[in-house]
């Protein structure tokens, strides 16, 4: 690998792979860098129903893998590193990892956003022994066995949708009397005989001894306690952006997402940002695509420029 590109892509999500699909297209020496496994969110999502095109659905992961052979198709080299920062030095904007650092003329970053916590006791003591964010990944150890979901959003209902392959029970612990998720959604949860909600609660602990056992519920309303039995929690209470490494680089909103003006630039010339990382009103698969195209294209108009 070498250590000097026209452009580094942070972050194989579905934005990234588009971006270096794009650039790769327009010639651009384009490294592409993940820190985990390429995909982002559709990784570990099960099926994908509203990317255009695919009328009956994807599978997240063959849709992953499937982006990320058509930027390889297209020149971008993949690597596996994590992120540490970023500077500019001259004309080159340069990325640190613990393995060094790698220069390009343009950086797009796109490296998403991680599940929220809740912060309540038990919840990273049982991560991996009941609790868990990702239902694609460990749904089927929870066989016949109830299971808690928390959270009212598109997350949450349809991961919990996915959970009714298996689980006995699906309890969605929501915190208001109202989902927040798509109408197609709620509507689908809400008629599933494998779903149980459990309107205005709050989790106040994750509880066990090895494993999990149960979940104690808190009503919103009338502050009353009780104790849910369950084996598996599944937790989607939204995401936060992935910008610690960015430390003070670029403008943030009060949610930790970056400024970019429509052609996806932040404040530092050469450094682009796109996706769930960014700003934006709808944070759904198809936007997150359309945004790493719109940042290719950026990066190119920019190459050009230097260029003379
Ligand atoms: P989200 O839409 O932000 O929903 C988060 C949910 O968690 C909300 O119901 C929220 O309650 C609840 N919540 C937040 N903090 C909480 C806390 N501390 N304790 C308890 N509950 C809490 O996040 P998401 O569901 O992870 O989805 C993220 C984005 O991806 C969304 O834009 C979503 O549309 C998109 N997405 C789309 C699909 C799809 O189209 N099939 C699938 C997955 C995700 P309130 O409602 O009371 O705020």
């Amino acid at each position: 690998m070498d250590s000097e590109y026209d452009l580094i892509v942070v972050g194989a999500g579905p934005t990234g792979m588009t971006s270096a699909m794009f650039a790769g297209r327009s010639n651009l020496k384009t490294l592409l860098i993940e820190r985990m496994v390429p995909g982002g969110q559709i990784a570990t999502t099960s099926t994908v129903e509203n990317y255009p095109g695919f009328t009956d659905g994807i599978e997240g992961p063959d849709l992953s893998e499937a982006m990320l052979e058509h930027a390889k198709k297209w020149g971008a080299v993949t690597t596996f590193n994590e992120v540490t920062g970023i500077r500019v030095e001259g004309d080159y904007r340069v990325v640190e990892t613990p393995d060094g650092d790698l220069r390009a003329k343009a950086l797009i970053i796109t490296s998403g956003a991680d599940h929220r916590r809740l912060g309540v006791p038990g919840e990273m003591e049982f991560m991996g022994k009941g609790v868990s964010n990702c239902a694609v990944c460990d749904g089927a150890f929870f066989a016949d066995s109830p299971v808690a979901v928390i959270g009212g959003g598109d997350g949450a209902i349809d991961e919990g949708l996915y959970l009714t392959r298996y689980a006995s029970k699906v309890t969605v612990v929501h915190r208001r009397n109202e989902l927040r998720a798509s109408k197609i959604l709620a509507e689908r949860a809400l008629a599933n005989p494998v779903m149980d909600f459990a309107w205005n609660s709050v989790v106040q602990s994750i509880n066990g001894d090895k494993v999990v056992e149960s979940v104690t519920l808190k009503d919103t309303a009338s502050g009353a306690i009780s104790e849910l039995p369950v084996e598996g929690v599944f937790i989607y209470v939204g995401l936060v952006p992935n910008t610690d490494y960015l430390k003070g680089m670029v403008d943030l909103d009060s949610g930790g997402h970056i400024l970019v003006n429509p052609r996806m630039e932040t404040k530092i010339s050469g450094v682009f940002a796109a996706g769930d990382i960014r700003q934006k009103a709808a944070r759904q698969l198809v936007s997150a695509a359309g945004d790493g195209a719109t940042a290719a294209v950026s990066v190119r108009n920019y190459i050009k420029a230097l260029a003379g």
